[in-house]
C-alpha cells in the first residue's frame, strides 16, 4: 500500500474536493476524539492498557473538522475510545452543527458509541445538534452481553441508553453488533426479534483483524450469507435497495416491513471500490484506510504553524493516496500498529 507521499500530486486548490487516486470522491470523516473507554470488549481489548494516544483540544478538533468540510465533507461521526466520556463533547456538536457543506447544507452529523452514558446524554446531545447515533451493543442476552463488555449492569444501561435516544428522536436508531464465533453468534435471531421490537434498526458487522490481543481468524468471522440464511429461517427477510453507492450494509427487511437488518461484511463481501471515507486519529492524524500501514500527522503541521492553506493541501494530497483496498486475509497481511479503539471505529 502507497503511502500519500509517494503518490503523485493532484493540483490542489482550496476549492478542490476531496478525491483519491482511484477516483473515489471522499465526502465521509470519522473523527476519533478520545482513545478513552469504559468497556472492555473481549474482542476489542485486551483489558491491559488504557488510552494510548494525545486527546487534541475540542477547539483544534474543530478547527481540522472545518479544513475537511471545506475541501468536500459532508458527512462527519465522531467516534473513539468512547466518544461520551469526552469533555466538551457537547461543546464540539454545537459548533459542527452550524457547518455548512460546499453544497450549503448542513453536515450529516453521527456518533457511534457504546450507550454506557446515553441514558443522560441522549437528549443533551439531539439537542446540541446530532443528527444520528449509532449503538454497539453485541448481545440481547445480558449475560452474555456483560461477558463480552466486562462490566457487570452493562445490559441494563445500554437498554437505557437505547430508549433515551429513541425518544430524543436520534432516530433511525442503528445498533451495531459484531459477531465472533463462539462469543455471541447465538444472539442473530434474537437480535433479528430485537430490531422489531424496539423499531431499530439491527446491523451485524464481520469481526475485522483489529483487535489488541490475536484472536481473529478466518474461522471466527461470521459470514454475511450465514447470517441472512439463518434469519431467514425464522422469518424470511426481503433485500432494500442501496440508499448511495458508498453504503456499506447490505439492508433487509421482513415482510411485513417492521424492522430492519444491515449486514457489513468487509471480510467476505468487500466494499472498498465505493469506500468515502477517512479518519482523523484522537491524536489528529489521518488514516486513509482502516487498514493503512502509514499516519498521516495533520495535527503536527497545524501545531508547527501551517496556515489554513497549507493544512488543506496536505489533506488533500494525503487523501489522493488513499490505498486502493485492504488486504484481510490474504498472504503477507499486516495488522495496522493501531487497534481500533485507538483509530476510532
Ligand atoms: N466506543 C464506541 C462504541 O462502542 O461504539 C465507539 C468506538 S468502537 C471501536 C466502534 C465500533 O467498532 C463498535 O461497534 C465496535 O463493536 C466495533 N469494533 C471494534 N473492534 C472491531 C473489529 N475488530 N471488527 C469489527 N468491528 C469492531
Amino acid at each position: 500500500m502507497a503511502a500519500a507521499s509517494s503518490s503523485p500530486s493532484p493540483a490542489v486548490t482550496a476549492a478542490t474536493r476531496l478525491m483519491d487516486s482511484h477516483g473515489r470522491v471522499i465526502h465521509d470523516l470519522r473523527v476519533s476524539i478520545t482513545d478513552r473507554c469504559n468497556y472492555k470488549c473481549v474482542y476489542c481489548r485486551t483489558g491491559e492498557h488504557g488510552a494510548q494516544y494525545p486527546e487534541l483540544g475540542i477547539e483544534e478538533y474543530l478547527r481540522l473538522i472545518r479544513l475537511f468540510v471545506s475541501l468536500g465533507i459532508e458527512k462527519v461521526r465522531l467516534t473513539g475510545g468512547e466518544p461520551l466520556l469526552r469533555h466538551g463533547l457537547l461543546d464540539l456538536i454545537r459548533e459542527l452543527a452550524q457547518l455548512r457543506t460546499l453544497r450549503g447544507e448542513p453536515l450529516d452529523l453521527a456518533l457511534t458509541t457504546n450507550g454506557h452514558l446515553l441514558d443522560s446524554l441522549a437528549m443533551p446531545l439531539k439537542q446540541a445538534g446530532l443528527n444520528r447515533i449509532t449503538v454497539s451493543m453485541d448481545a440481547v442476552d445480558a449475560p452474555t452481553f456483560e461477558r463480552i463488555t466486562r462490566i457487570p449492569g452493562s445490559f441494563q444501561k445500554v437498554l437505557g441508553g437505547i430508549r433515551a435516544a429513541r425518544g430524543a428522536g436520534l432516530t433511525p436508531l442503528k445498533i451495531n453488533c459484531v459477531l465472533l464465533r463462539g462469543f455471541n453468534d447465538a444472539e442473530i435471531e434474537g437480535f433479528a426479534r430485537f430490531a422489531r421490537e424496539e423499531d431499530v434498526i439491527v446491523r451485524f458487522i464481520e469481526f475485522m483483524p483489529l483487535e489488541e490481543g490475536r484472536l481473529w481468524t478466518p474461522d471466527i468471522v461470521v459470514p454475511l450469507n450465514e447470517i441472512v440464511e439463518r434469519i431467514s429461517r425464522i422469518l424470511p427477510l426481503r433485500p432494500l435497495p442501496p440508499r448511495e453507492a458508498s453504503e456499506t450494509a447490505r439492508r433487509y427487511t421482513f415482510p411485513d416491513g417492521i424492522g430492519e437488518i444491515g449486514i457489513i461484511a468487509p471480510v467476505t463481501q468487500a466494499f472498498c471500490g465505493a469506500c468515502s471515507r477517512v479518519r482523523l486519529t484522537s491524536d489528529g492524524k489521518i488514516r486513509t484506510c482502516l487498514f493503512s500501514q502509514v499516519e498521516h500527522d495533520l495535527y503536527g503541521r497545524m501545531r508547527a504553524g501551517e496556515n489554513d492553506a497549507e493544512l488543506s493541501a496536505y489533506i488533500t494530497q494525503t487523501v489522493y493516496g488513499k490505498e486502493a483496498r485492504h488486504h484481510i486475509g490474504e498472504p503477507g497481511f499486516l495488522k495496522p500498529s493501531r487497534s481500533m479503539v485507538h483509530i476510532g471505529g
